[in-house]
């Protein structure tokens, strides 16, 4: 049984052991540390430190690449996409083009960068390496008494040079099944290349993606992004106040699915708790999404954030210590079973 949570927004070492010690104690065995472009410029050997710690404690430990490129989940700024603006996503419409503050994800300074990334984590001692929400960009335009416009990512010369060798045409503007098709390739060709230059290192990988299914994610087809050779872990984050979602209905139907394919391909089923911008009153679905995802077989179970995001503004829980007490006792209580 794997019980966790991500953790952030400190990197004085004498605190993160007393919250690290604070997470055993509240029934944790794991931990995520957010390793943001931010913690690599400037607390490299802090991360080193940060993570020896956590283990010396007693927690597995992940590392996520936070916000890295603005192409992962995470509240933290890119440097990357100032540095290469020539590696950014390209926006294409009838109107002109922009390029958004995301990565490409085919560059190869983006990869590059990724596989310095993937080198200081395998180098801090950590277990594994957690790939959250990688995405595209993906936005929807209305324009006063017209149709809405689908606009998305990436459409600069490299992405646009492989669509042309896979299909043997011109990238089209519109969003079409092959545009869908090429663009969860990109993100499965992308985890490919970070799972396998990580396994190389020893790394275990865990990959999270979005709670639904559909071609505006990216990966639509999560079959696909299980089968990979070196993804260990599959997950997903059915984050029910975010998405507007019945607790019970939602963290079930994503539960079963994952924990279906994770079966069906031997890869272990992981399942994120919604434990951030949780509203006052209603803190007791946190323990029932815990609870939902055990009972539909997920045995690797992790709550976004440690003490309900009290240390950031902008993911706050309204009642952060509450939040946690719940996602506490659960813990507990799962751990005796
Ligand atoms: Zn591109």
């Amino acid at each position: 049984m794997k019980l966790g949570a991500s953790y952030f927004g400190n990197r004085t070492l004498k605190h993160v052991r007393t919250d690290m010690e604070k997470m055993i104690n509240d029934g944790c065995n794991s931990v995520v540390h957010t390793m943001s472009e931010h913690d690599i410029t400037y607390h490299s050997q802090t991360m080193v430190d940060i993570v020896k710690v956590s283990r010396e404690v007693g927690l597995e430990v992940f590392l996520d690449p936070w916000g890295i490129g603005r192409v992962f989940g995470g509240e933290s700024f890119s440097t990357f996409v100032k540095l290469f603006p020539e590696a950014r996503q390209k926006l294409s419409f009838a109107e002109g083009e922009i390029n958004v503050n995301k990565a490409c994800i085919n560059s190869r300074a983006f990869r590059e960068k990724m596989s310095q990334w993937v080198e200081h984590a395998a180098s801090t001692g950590a277990e594994g390496v957690f790939w959250d929400e990688p995405h595209l960009f993906y936005g929807e335009f209305t324009e006063l008494f017209a149709k809405t416009k689908i606009i998305w990512g990436c459409t600069c010369n490299t992405c646009k040079d492989i669509f042309k060798n896979c299909y043997g045409y011109e990238m089209p503007l519109e969003f079409t099944d092959q545009v869908m098709e090429f663009r969860q390739e990109t993100i499965l060709n992308f985890l490919e290349y970070l799972s396998d230059i990580s396994s190389q290192k020893g790394l275990k990988n865990a990959v999270c993606v979005f709670p639904i299914s559909e071609p505006k994610y990216g990966i639509y087809q999560w079959e696909k992004l299980v089968k990979l050779k070196n993804i260990d872990i599959f997950g997903s984050d059915p984050y029910w106040f975010a998405y507007k979602e019945n607790v019970n209905d939602f963290v079930e139907k994503v539960s079963r699915e994952v924990v279906r394919l994770c079966e069906t391909h031997n890869k272990e089923p992981q399942i994120w708790i919604q434990g951030f911008r949780v509203p006052e009153g209603r803190e007791e679905e946190v323990s029932t999404a815990i609870k939902t995802a055990f009972d539909s077989g997920v045995r690797n179970i992790a709550a976004w954030c440690f003490e309900g995001g009290a240390c950031m503004t902008y993911i706050s829980s309204d009642r952060p210590e509450i939040v946690w007490n719940k996602i506490s006792k659960e813990y507990k209580t799962l751990q005796q079973q």
